[in-house]
């Protein structure tokens, strides 16, 4: 006989855990399962953790949730050739009882979460991957078959949170292949160092944490970012751009990577550290416009399989356990009224996801990756031209200050002409409206 539960959730990462501990916390009978070894074992992320979703789901996540550091300054860094300009954002109140992001580690995270689970009556199974979904003479979704013996199992509904690749949905025909260009390929690694030196590099107290997101030059023209994290006992260092870039280019992400760590203003912040870990990972960064079909009978798709992930902010795991916790809610007031798990009930969850800030914030940006994408000069000209400026400007050398402007000037229209620039503002604006 085949066993059935209320529901099964596919995947243990952030989205995954969302539904899986807000549908057992409600007493409901859940199947979490997991292909990875333990939770986390699979997983990437840079990793930056936004509290406010977390709390919303477990408001005591601070009592033994094994964060990093929590961020009290954000900079932004426009990288040159052998310089930087930026911008700090650091706040005293973020050294408050609930701060609000910190820096993770995921293989940590995720497992922390699986004991959380198991606390509320979760079952997650690890080392199982689900196959196919199985669907009923009408196509509803009715269950999932994995890679064990005998691996059939049953559910009023299936949450698909089986991170970027979606395969699941794209076997069973409910997403098409995701373009190149709506997919960024990142690698980071976790660099091992003494505490003591993170926190004089950075300017901050043990437990406190400095971010670092990072554009220009590093990323060789093509559209991606860079990111330098401070945790514990180690910093994480990554970038990411789009595989059409890639794939056009010559440049592999390991080498971009390496010149990252080599670049004259990331060396010194980096230097002794040893390799801990190595990782490469995909990010959906299509936005909007790539947001695929999200639930039908008898299934839902949640987080990075939704493509939720907002590239303009670098948010990702809040939108994918905000996007869990509406599709566990979704379920939970079907069940409560008694309704059939079916797409015209389900639609609920698309219009909680509508009403939050997931679907308006990416509504926002929805122009932003088709303009990246098909305007590099604002990851190589732009770069080149504003890291020169600051150093022509900000170098004292006896030049009149007004000659200093028009040179600046005059080197932006050589660069992209009067007509280029007025255009290039007009795309920027579209793109952040
Ligand atoms: P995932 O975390 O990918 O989890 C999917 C899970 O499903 C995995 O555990 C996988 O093993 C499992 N799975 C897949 N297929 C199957 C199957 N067939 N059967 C069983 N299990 C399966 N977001 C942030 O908010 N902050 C950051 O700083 C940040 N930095 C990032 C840095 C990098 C380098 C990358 C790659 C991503 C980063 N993100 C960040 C994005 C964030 O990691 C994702 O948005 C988030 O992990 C999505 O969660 P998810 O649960 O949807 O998918």
């Amino acid at each position: 006989m085949v066993e059935k539960f209320d529901a099964i959730v596919i995947g243990a990462g952030p989205s995954g855990n969302a539904a899986t501990y807000t549908l057992a916390k409600q007493g409901l009978k859940v199947l979490q399962l997991e292909r990875g070894e333990y939770p986390g074992a699979k997983n990437v992320q840079g990793g930056i953790m936004y509290a406010h979703e977390l709390e919303k789901i477990i408001p005591d996540f601070r009592d033994d949730c094994p964060t990093e550091r929590h961020i009290i300054e954000q900079r932004i860094w426009l990288l040159g050739d052998d310089n930087y300009i930026g911008t700090n954002y650091r706040s005293e109140s973020y050294n408050s009882d609930t701060p609000n992001r910190y820096t993770i580690i995921r293989a940590n995270i995720d497992k922390w979460w699986g004991e959380r689970i198991r606390k509320v009556g979760g079952l997650q199974i690890c080392e199982t991957t689900v196959t196919e979904l199985i669907r009923d003479a009408s196509g509803k979704v009715i269950g999932v078959r994995t890679d064990r013996e005998g691996g059939e199992i049953h559910a009023d509904v299936v949450i698909m949170a089986d991170g970027v690749n979606a395969l699941l949905a794209k076997r069973s025909g409910f997403q098409g292949e995701a373009a190149p260009e709506n997919v960024a390929l990142a690698v980071k690694e976790i660099l091992f160092i003494d505490p003591e030196l993170i926190q004089q590099r950075f300017g901050i107290k043990e437990d406190e944490g400095v971010v670092i997101e990072i554009m220009g030059k590093v990323t060789k023209g093509m559209v991606g970012t860079a990111f330098l994290y401070t945790n514990k006992e180690s910093l994480t260092i990554g970038i990411g751009c789009l595989i059409s870039d890639f794939k056009e280019g010559d440049c592999t992400p390991y080498k971009m990577l390496e010149d990252l760590k080599n670049h004259p203003v990331i060396k010194p912040l980096i230097e002794g550290a040893e390799m801990k870990e190595y990782a490469a990972h995909m990010i959906p960064e299509g936005g909007f416009k790539a947001i695929p079909q999200l639930y039908g009978d008898g299934w839902m798709v949640v987080g990075d399989a939704a493509h939720f992930n907002n590239a303009a902010h670098r948010e990702g795991s809040n939108l994918a356990m905000a996007s869990g916790r509406m599709a566990a809610e979704t379920v939970i007031a079907l069940k409560e009224a008694g309704k059939p798990f079916v797409a015209g009930n389900l639609a609920a969850y698309k219009k909680a996801l509508d009403d939050s800030f997931i679907i308006k914030d990416l509504k926002k940006y929805r122009e932003l990756p088709g303009i990246m994408h098909a305007n590099k000069q604002f990851f190589g000209a732009y770069p080149d031209e504003i890291t020169q400026a600051a150093h022509n400007w900000f170098t004292v050398d006896s030049v009149d200050k007004r000659t200093k402007e028009v040179s600046i000037m005059k080197s932006f229209v050589k660069r992209r002409s009067v007509f280029g620039l007025v255009g290039d503002a007009i795309k920027l604006v579209r793109a952040m409206r």
